[in-house]
Order: structure tokens, then sequence, then C-alpha cells
């Protein structure tokens, strides 16, 4: 039976004040929770606040993005040995502000997830296709690319500390959510993939989240679905209000 997990990405938002806020909130109300993985993704200079402000609580939090070289002259970027440093033990990789804004390629994202796992911090790699490689007809083709080139490498042990999130980029941001036929056709794709290129446990145990303008309206619909194992949420985890309502609406 996979866990659940539903985490915010906060981008680049919030100050510290307002950071740590919304921190002491999530984890306190939603202490109780002990039935879905709850992690957040705070701004890489609030993390290190996190360590205090969600030390002993059930919020696991992580990084919006890491290089993957230990140290050197990569001004900056910032190390899987600093991120460990902040306490953090989860980060995102790949997700498409990442790949669009900052063009992070394949290759690239599959050394920052070989790095995270070397320092034993949990990736969760980011996928998902464009409305034009959708209407296409490529979001196949372009997924398991994706997949392909971003876990080369990467065996069916270390596969065990992965989270894939799957996130439609004409989804993100836009208010426009993937119908569960969408999204359960390609977090099945996805699943598949597994199953073909590493094996049936693994594809079994692997956890997929949908991620692309989730809210408390429209979660009910994605979460009850067989291949989705929860969400990555941007805007609708910026206020403990509706995260902690998807987080228990997840339960
Ligand atoms: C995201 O940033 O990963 C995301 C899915 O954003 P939103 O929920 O705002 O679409």
């Amino acid at each position: 039976m996979r866990r659940k997990i539903i985490a915010g990405n906060w981008k680049m938002h919030l100050l510290a004040d307002s950071a740590v806020g919304l921190a002491k909130s999530i984890a306190e109300d939603l202490k109780d929770v002990n039935e879905v993985d709850i992690a957040v993704f705070p701004p890489a200079p609030y993390l290190i606040l996190m360590k205090e402000v969600l030390k002993g609580t059930n919020v696991k939090y992580g990084a919006q993005n890491m290089y993957f070289e230990e140290k050197g002259a990569f001004t900056g970027e910032i190390s899987p040995g600093m991120l460990k440093d902040t306490g953090c033990t989860l980060v995102l990789i790949g997700h498409s502000e990442r790949r669009k804004v900052f063009n992070e390629p394949d290759h690239l994202l599959n050394k920052k997830v070989k790095a995270a796992l070397d320092f034993q911090i949990q990736p969760y790699f980011c996928i998902g296709e464009t409305l034009e490689e959708r209407e296409s007809g490529e979001l196949f083709n372009v997924i398991e690319t994706q997949l392909k080139e971003g876990l080369a490498g990467i065996n069916e042990k270390q596969l065990e500390s992965v989270v894939i999130a799957y996130e439609p980029v004409w989804a993100i941001g836009t208010g426009v959510v993937a119908t569960p036929d969408q999204a359960q056709e390609m977090h099945a794709f996805i699943r598949n993939w597994f199953l073909k290129n590493y094996s049936d446990k693994s594809a079994e145990d692997i956890r997929i989240l949908y991620g692309g303008s989730i809210k408390p309206d429209n979660i009910k619909g994605l979460i009850s679905l067989k291949d989705i194992d929860g969400g990555l949420v941007g805007g609708a985890s910026l206020t403990a209000e509706s995260f902690n309502q998807l987080v228990r609406y997840s339960r």
C-alpha cells in the first residue's frame, strides 16, 4: 500500500516571517495526521529556519533545487552537503520552471538526481509535457524521454528513494487542472514504464504525484484515482487553510 504524499512548493514566495508562520500553522494544525506524508519546499534561505520550526513534527521539508557538485567555483549554486546542513531531507529536481525558465536539460537533471541519492536526500523528480507536446500527440514520447534520461543509471534499489511528480506544464499555475481521465491515463503510463524498465515491485511501490492547479475543490477527484499517490501543490500550498485541507482530504 503506497502512502499518499501532499507536498507544497512555495516557489519564490513568502519572506522569513510568513514562511515560518506558515510552517508553524501547518505543523500545528496537522499534528494529528499520520496517514499521509506531508512535505513543504520553502525558498532556500529559509530552509535553515525550518530545522527549528519543524523539528519533531510530521512535516518534512526540502529544497526546490540543488547543484550536483559537492563544492567548487559554482557561484550562486547550493550543494547537496549544504542542503544536508539545513536538516532538509528532500529536493525537487526538474520542476518545469527549472526546465523551461532556467533551461535545465535532462542530462543535468540526471546528475542532480544521482547527487541527491548519493547524499541521502530524497529526490522528487518532476516531469511533464507542454500543451503543444500534448496537442501534437507527442506527450507519451516526451514523458518517456524525461524518465529515461533523468533516471539513467538509477538502479532498482536507488529507485526506492525516488518520488515522481507528474506535472503537465499547461496545468501549472494556470487554474486548468488535468481531468481525472487525463491524469489517470498518464499516471498509468508512467507506472507501466517502471514495470517495463525496472520490475513489478518497483512499479507497484513507486509514488507518483500529480501537480497542476490542485485546489481543495478538485483534489478529491484526483486523489481517489488508482495510480495517483498524492499531490505537488503550488498556489494552494501558500496558505495553511488550503494546504491543510488538501492534506485532510487525502486521508
Ligand atoms: C507547482 O508549482 O508544482 C504547481 C503544481 O503549481 P500550482 O499548484 O500552482 O499549479
